[in-house]
């Protein structure tokens, strides 16, 4: 179970990650590995009073430099906030009040979140409290007055928050940005493709620098919901200036498709499924990727009749076997067609990767699925028992089953058995996996 997380914002320089440090104390430990956008930021973690809770410095992600703060705050901290049970704005006692901090104040108070406002540089006690008290202007409640280099009131502000936040919190995944990445040979039409699905209305969170390096990723914000689209270097640059093909380095592609949740395969419908397709394809079926592909320059097939869809699909299907239970998008990035039913459609494939059964539910697929096959018997007419399954993981969606012996079930009954869960449990767009397990 996660830990409940608290977003530290504020201007630069006020004190945010001094504070952080003081809150994480010795027991600081840097968490690396957490799944999609938070990878990238720098989370603590803090014990209080036996209570444990996560800090995220917003700080370092959102403020580049002090005259680009307050356009950005709102879409940068979005990604942070969007996972955030409370905040902590951070301001500066010293510096007192300034016109940024009521802008961010007033935009927080619009969030669906508790604030409590820490007035940090505050050494001295009776003045502290006299610096403190200027923020009650900000208009969210009771300035706590506290120093990060010194550490006092630093324990007033984990009280303060403490009371808002949960023990733990079931599930952040849900609220995490969706990262997405598309790919596809040179010319398909990514970066059109890319420029549609950021479009002029929405909201553009800055670029911000992803996990490889000189990868840049996109924040966009589509029906309120947050999405990431990976490696965006250069997207919008390259409709004003003509870079001529572009070096295909499968590679990039390969480190783009692992670090997202849905890979949109890119197919140029002039040309058809190519080689590098299929290796693309490959890769994301064994990284265990959601995947939507998406057919574009469809605009461009002539003549088309109500055949010529049915005869694209059957072409693709059978190039891109890896990626049978991926939907099938047919777009035009030039004239827009269909580009917004990409939202939808990723929409649809993440519920599945993400998808938990109860172990209730598997057993009675299992059932239903050894009603209408039974487990084969081998030569020595010993037959394979299927006892009972459960599932293990999800992101893709993971099933253990326990069986007699893992060597009795061969490729076309395990086929048979993944086909049945798909007939019974929708998992349109995302790979699952079965895992054998003998008794041993
Ligand atoms: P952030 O980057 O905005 O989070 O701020 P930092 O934590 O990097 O601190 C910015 C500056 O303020 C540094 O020079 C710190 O030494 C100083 N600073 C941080 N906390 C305090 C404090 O409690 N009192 C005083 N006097 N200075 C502080
Ligand atoms: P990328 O190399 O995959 O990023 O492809 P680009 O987005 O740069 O597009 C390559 C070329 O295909 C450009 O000349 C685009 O104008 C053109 N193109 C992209 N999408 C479409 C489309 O939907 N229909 C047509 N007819 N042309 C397109």
């Amino acid at each position: 179970m996660p830990l409940p997380l608290v977003a530290i914002v504020g201007r630069p320089n006020v004190g945010k990650s001094t504070l952080v440090n003081r809150m994480a104390g010795t027991r600081s430990a840097i968490v690396h590995d957490e799944p999609g956008v938070t990878r990238d930021r720098l989370y603590q973690e803090v014990e209080w009073n036996g209570r444990r809770l996560r800090v995220v410095d917003t700080g370092g992600l959102i403020f580049g430099d002090d005259s680009e703060f307050l356009p950005h705050i709102r879409q940068q901290a979005m990604a942070a906030l969007a996972e955030a049970q409370a905040v902590i704005l951070v301001v500066d006692g010293m510096e007192g009040l300034l016109p940024a901090d009521v802008e961010v104040a007033s935009w927080l108070r619009k969030q669906p979140l508790p604030v409590v406002v820490a007035v940090n540089k505050c050494e001295s006690g009776q003045m502290g409290l006299a610096q403190a008290a200027a923020f009650w202007e900000l208009g969210l409640g009771e300035p706590i007055p506290c120093s990060g280099i010194h550490g006092n009131g630093v324990a007033e502000v984990l009280e303060a928050v403490l009371p808002h936040l949960p023990e733990s919190v079931p599930d952040t995944a849900e609220q995490e940005p969706i990262a997405i990445s598309v790919v596809g040979r040179p010319n398909v039409g990514k970066s059109s493709l890319l420029n549609r699905l950021v479009g002029s209305e929405r909201a553009i969170v800055s670029p911000i620098s992803g996990t490889t390096r000189d990868a840049i990723d996109t924040v966009i914000e589509w029906e309120g919901r947050p999405y990431r689209l990976i490696d965006t270097a250069g997207i919008r640059k390259k409709n004003r200036v003509d870079y001529g093909v572009e070096f295909f380095s499968i590679n990039r592609a390969f480190k783009a498709i692992q670090r997202s949740d849905v890979v949109l395969l890119v197919i140029d419908a002039l040309d058809g499924v190519t080689e590098q397709d299929q290796k693309l394809a490959s890769r994301i079926e064994e990284e265990g990727r959601a995947c939507v592909i998406v057919v574009n320059k469809w605009d461009a097939v002539e003549d088309k009749d109500t055949y010529t869809l049915n005869e694209f699909t059957c072409d693709i299907r059978a190039k891109l076997y890896f990626l049978e239970w991926a939907p099938l998008l047919f777009v035009s990035a030039l004239t827009g067609q269909r580009t917004q039913k990409i939202f939808e459609q990723v929409d649809t494939v993440v519920a599945a990767h993400r998808k938990r059964i109860s172990t209730a539910v598997v057993n009675e697929v299992l059932q239903d699925a050894l009603s209408w096959q039974s487990p084969p018997t081998n030569r020595q007419g010993k037959q394979g028992k299927i006892y009972y399954g459960t599932q293990v993981s999800d992101r893709p969606p993971t099933f253990v089953l326990f069986v007699n012996d893992p060597d009795l079930f061969k490729d076309n009954y395990r086929r048979f058995m993944e086909k049945h869960f798909r007939q019974n449990l929708d998992f349109t767009g995302t790979p699952i996996r079965f895992r054998w397990r003998g008794k041993s």
